[in-house]
């Protein structure tokens, strides 16, 4: 064990370990990419985040750099949840429900809780939090709110950010800070502390004032994003400030969250589901706009297409022979409703027939619960899709996360299939229709140089399309080593700067996992490339193929 995984084993409460085997389990996430830690830490208490964080610190100010990656369940599919120096595992001890006011639905969590089981939690008390990723059995609550992670529910009440209220935070140099919106008075009061804290607020605010003009330009992005620091939502027209949409999103690269406090919303468990099968892509934009407009907003707007269904039949039949009968159809949508309301419900339903009829198609409307069950089984199945394959070749988790705004719906989903083409691969498209947002998994062999470069070749094609329709790389997956080296072109140069100032402010030596969404190119991440792609580290909660 080297010297400073022997400090921390003398220093934290938690366990310190530099075994091989662990090294290795640790040294891949859900993403294409691999980097082995030299140490892995299992905080058992916010003091053992501190503590880390300041002795990284304190190296750094005599030149020695140990970068800190923070972990929940290490399914991000961007590269972001692995690193070279420390990986700071949360879900071992820091799993707790600390708070949950069963009036409000506020709840006070540790980040290293399992989503799903927050999510069990909150039924129990008529509560949900809409925003959860499909991954939500084998992630964490902080894996979620560090990545600003969306949904199925997103159409209806957007990404995770919408919902945390406040945070607690270890900064870089080991103290720790509390966020949530503050009033003038209260921020003015920050301004004065002569601490790291103080120095924080200070430069923030600073940055903010003196490029509110940009700061704004943030605001007018289109589509709903993960990408990049969410400096808009800092400081508002009425001078109230919060640094928690900084921390939100920021996949650990500005602190590491040890305290996550959430608003939730009423659970209604009765929901209605429409499913209605389309041919043609021009017939499913013309549905789901229509949608898009109802009064009783549709609570999911799910589509899969005949290419994923022919690719799942392909690989496994008896995972799909009773959800879909063949021929499978083009284009699978399905729209869910989940007012409080059953008459709202009834009548919102109708209304979704309507349109789908308006267009020559025939859509059932499902209220009983195994039915419904059925049919989420099929999109829940497309979700966990990534790393399907047949030999050597695998579904891979790299342009899956493209949102553009609504109205480039058709010339998006056409630009994919031409994309698919071009490079003469089998498309499988699905995702969350109503917003434009499509998981898209090309099938390569990771391990060839040839599907290599096409890889690369895919990648370009892809971002460059999603940019030049106005849309986000990432809706809800994140920047990661993946799409870092388009963060720059997606928000233009002077944002870039910006973004990289907000980064040494919070992080003037880059402990907290470099790497990650600044200052990474093309060919900085072709060397840390996987050998080859599985969800190995996702094998005890996640069933596969
Ligand atoms: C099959 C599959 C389906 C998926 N479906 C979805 C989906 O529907 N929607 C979606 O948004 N995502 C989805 N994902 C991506 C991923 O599962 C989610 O982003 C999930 O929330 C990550 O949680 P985790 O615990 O695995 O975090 P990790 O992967 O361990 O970490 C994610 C990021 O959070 C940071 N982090 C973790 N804990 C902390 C902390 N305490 N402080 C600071 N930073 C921290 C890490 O450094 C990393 O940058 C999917 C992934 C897979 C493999």
């Amino acid at each position: 064990m080297n010297k400073v995984a022997h400090y921390l084993q003398e220093h934290l409460s938690g366990e310190v370990v530099t075994s091989v085997d662990a090294l290795k389990y640790f040294s891949t996430d859900g993403s294409i990419f691999s980097i082995t830690p030299s140490i892995i830490t299992y905080p058992r208490n916010e003091n053992d985040v501190r503590k880390t964080a300041r002795f990284t610190w304190q190296l750094a100010e005599r030149n020695r750099f140990i970068p800190i990656t923070a972990r929940g369940l290490g399914s991000n599919t961007s590269g972001a949840a692995i690193g070279e120096g420390i990986v700071a595992v949360f879900p071992a001890h820091m799993n707790r429900v600390l708070e949950l006011d069963s009036k409000s639905g506020e709840v006070t969590v540790e980040p290293g809780l399992n989503f799903g089981k927050l999510q069990q939690a909150l039924h129990t008390h008529g509560r949900f939090l809409p925003p959860y990723p499909s991954s939500l059995e084998y992630s964490t609550i902080g894996g979620a709110v560090a990545t600003n992670t969306g949904g199925e529910k997103s159409i209806k009440y957007g990404n995770i950010s919408n919902f945390v209220k406040g945070l607690r935070v270890v900064l870089s140099n080991g103290e720790v800070i509390e966020t949530r919106r503050l009033s003038k008075k209260e921020l003015s009061k920050k301004l004065g502390l002569s601490t790291h804290e103080g120095e924080i607020y200070r430069a923030v605010d600073t940055l903010i004032e003196e490029n509110h003009e940009l700061v704004d330009k943030l605001k007018s992005f289109a589509t709903r994003t993960s990408s990049g620091y969410n400096l808009a939502e800092v400081k508002h027209k009425d001078k109230s400030f919060d640094l928690t949409p900084l921390f939100v999103g920021s996949q650990g690269t500005l602190g590491l969250i040890t305290r996550i406090t959430l608003e939730t919303e009423a659970y209604t468990p009765r929901t209605t589901l429409v499913v209605g099968n389309c041919e043609q892509i021009v017939q499913a934009e013309a549905i789901v706009s229509k949608l898009r407009e109802m009064k009783i907003v549709p609570s999911a707007i799910e589509l899969i297409d005949g290419g994923l269904l022919d690719f799942i039949d392909k690989t496994n039949p008896n995972l799909i022979k009773n959800l879909v009968k063949k021929p499978f159809p083009g284009i699978i949508l399905m729209v869910e409703f989940n007012d409080p309301n059953d008459r709202a419900q009834a009548k919102a339903a109708k209304q979704t027939k309507k349109i789908f009829e308006e267009s020559g198609i025939q859509a059932k409307v499902h209220t009983d619960d195994v039915e419904k069950n059925e049919i989420w089984k099929l999109r829940d199945l497309a979700s966990s899709f990534i790393g399907f394959g047949e030999s050597t070749r695998r579904a891979l988790p790299i342009i899956e996360d493209g949102v553009v705004p609504f109205d480039q719906f058709p010339v998006f989903l056409k630009g994919i299939y031409d994309l698919f083409k071009r490079n003469n691969l089998v498309p499988a498209v699905w995702g969350h229709a109503g917003e434009a947002n499509f998981h898209i998994y090309p099938q390569l062999d990771i391990a060839q140089l040839g599907d290599r470069q096409k890889m690369f070749r895919i990648l370009d094609e892809y971002y460059n399309l999603v940019i030049a329709l106005g849309g986000s790389t990432s809706a809800q997956n994140n920047d990661g080593r993946i799409r870092a080296p388009y963060v720059e072109k997606l928000y233009g140069s002077e944002m870039y700067i910006l973004f990289n100032k907000l980064k040494d402010i919070f992080d003037p030596y880059k402990i907290l996992n470099p790497g990650v969404k600044l200052g990474v190119g093309i060919e900085d991440i072709k060397p840390i490339l996987r050998s080859s792609y599985s969800l190995d580290n996702l094998h005890d909660h996640l069933p596969r193929a």
